[in-house]
């Protein structure tokens, strides 16, 4: 259990969402702007898409439709918590340009942030061998291979991870996080 001594008096939830290629590091990034949040003291959930597919949205496969509905249920959930003042940090692949959007119409706090990395150093990464399975023809509509990506016209954050270390593109959001308000701003960087 948190420490409740330790428990900001959270005004405000937000929903950052993180969007980009497999490997392209949203789930490493958000585990960082995690750990930083609650030793801050601050509420946070994370909802990451691997974990979401095993639950919420069992059943689910990677046609459009589906992976809309995915992302729609998902919008759902990070609502609902971030108007019970969570910072809920979304890290999902979400291809889609346009039911991100429609996501950011209907959650009244919402950052978008593109984890920018080529599918080349995506591929090369390849952290969980799904690459070289698509390329084998084993996993079919695999984004960036056989399923389009979507890139945010006008994200609040770009992490290029292939340039950047983790802690710089955490960073990044953490940022962002404190220049609009919802956390509040620390002296020193990571
Ligand atoms: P995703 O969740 O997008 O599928 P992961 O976070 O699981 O991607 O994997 C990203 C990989 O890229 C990890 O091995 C991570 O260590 C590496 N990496 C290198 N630089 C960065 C960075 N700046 N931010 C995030 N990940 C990075």
């Amino acid at each position: 259990m948190y420490d409740k001594s330790r428990m900001r008096q959270q005004e405000c939830g937000v929903t950052v969402w993180f969007t980009g290629l497999s490997g392209a590091g949203k789930t490493t990034i958000c585990q960082f702007v995690e750990k930083e949040l609650r030793i801050q003291g601050y509420r946070v959930e994370v909802l990451d898409g691997d974990a979401v597919r095993q639950n919420l949205c069992k059943g689910l496969g990677f046609s459009k439709e589906d992976r809309v509905e995915n992302i729609r249920r998902i919008g759902f959930v990070a609502q609902l918590l971030a108007r019970n003042n969570v910072i809920v940090l979304v890290s999902a692949i979400s291809p889609y340009r346009q039911i991100r959007e429609e996501v950011r119409q209907i959650t009244p706090f919402f950052i978008e942030v593109y984890v920018n990395a080529s599918l080349e150093v995506c591929e090369q990464r390849d952290v969980k061998g799904l690459y070289k399975k698509a390329r084998a023809g084993e996993i079919k509509h695999f984004t960036g291979i056989d399923d389009p990506y979507e890139i945010p016209l006008c994200p609040e954050v770009e992490c290029k991870t292939n340039e950047e270390s983790v802690a710089q593109s955490a960073t990044k959001v953490l940022k962002k996080l404190e220049e609009l308000g919802y956390i509040v701003a620390r002296m020193n960087d990571l």
